[in-house]
């Protein structure tokens, strides 16, 4: 139980990486907040969650909304009173050339990636601030560091996540709040299931570990950096990618 009674809220926690997130941190005795706008996905996970004795707050919410945050925030602070744990883990792709991409996906590419991690940071660290206490664990991506042509939006949102990550570490430091970045690599979900074959091949041969990641891997991961275990780890961008980018 290294999360025992940690109130924990996950971003786009119905499915994929947050869910399983949430899952793992739920094991280690949190207490959890999901939300996600996909409402149909956010119920089944809320549901299978509980069947398995989790206790958990289900919020659909665009994390691009600052009020749909502030609601999230004051929905959460009512129902357990505080927040412990930030995972800032809603991402999207929108994926073009440069030259052909529209201003329309560039915009929704920050807004969700960027802007979204932004909004809960603004507003749960005040929460952790105050109390001097918390972590925050944002998602960010290995695209984010080494760039990625037909990226550009997602390369962009994601470097900002790691200038905000670092940025963030640095302010709240003296408050006792750690900040820090899950950069994964290729990890199988439903983002990467829209990819073709042909490229998922072309990945494979480019991991030296020689397997895709899985959403467990970086659970495993987010447990640690929230636990006491990393009571001295801040600002950091843990590359988590089967070696892609040593
Ligand atoms: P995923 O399976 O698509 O899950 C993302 C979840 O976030 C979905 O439930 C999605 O809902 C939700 N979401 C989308 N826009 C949202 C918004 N505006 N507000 C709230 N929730 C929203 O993706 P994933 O692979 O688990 O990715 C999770 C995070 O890991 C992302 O930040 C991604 O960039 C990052 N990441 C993933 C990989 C990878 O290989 N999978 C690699 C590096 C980084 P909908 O389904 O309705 O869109």
């Amino acid at each position: 139980m290294l999360l025992k009674d940690k109130v924990t809220l996950v971003t786009g926690g119905a499915q994929g990486i947050g869910r399983t997130i949430a899952e793992a941190f739920a094991k280690e005795g949190a207490k959890l907040i999901i939300c996600d706008v996909n409402e149909e996905n956010l119920k089944k996970a809320e549901e299978e969650m509980q069947k398995n004795g989790a206790q958990v707050l289900a919020l659909k919410a665009n994390v691009s909304s600052s009020s749909d945050v502030d609601e999230v925030v004051r929905k959460s602070l009512d129902n357990y009173g505080t927040i412990d744990i930030l995972i800032n883990n809603a991402g999207i792709t929108r994926d073009n050339l440069m030259l052909r991409m529209s201003e329309e996906e560039w915009d929704a590419v920050l807004n969700i990636n960027l802007k979204g991690t932004f909004l809960f940071t603004k507003a749960c660290s005040k929460v952790m601030a105050k109390k001097r206490t918390g972590c925050i664990i944002n998602v960010a991506s290995i695209i984010g560091v080494i760039g990625n042509a037909g990226q550009a939006n997602y390369a962009a949102s994601k470097a900002g996540v790691i200038g905000l990550t670092k940025t963030a570490a640095k302010e709240f430091a003296k408050r006792n709040v750690r900040v820090n970045a899950i950069a994964p690599g290729f990890i199988q979900t439903a983002m990467t299931d829209k990819l073709s074959e042909e490229i998922r091949q072309l990945m494979l041969k480019e991991i030296p570990l020689g397997r895709f990641g899985q959403p467990d891997d970086v659970a495993s991961l987010a447990v640690f950096l929230a636990s006491e275990n990393a009571s001295y780890i801040t600002g950091q961008v843990i590359r988590i990618d089967g070696g892609m980018v040593i």
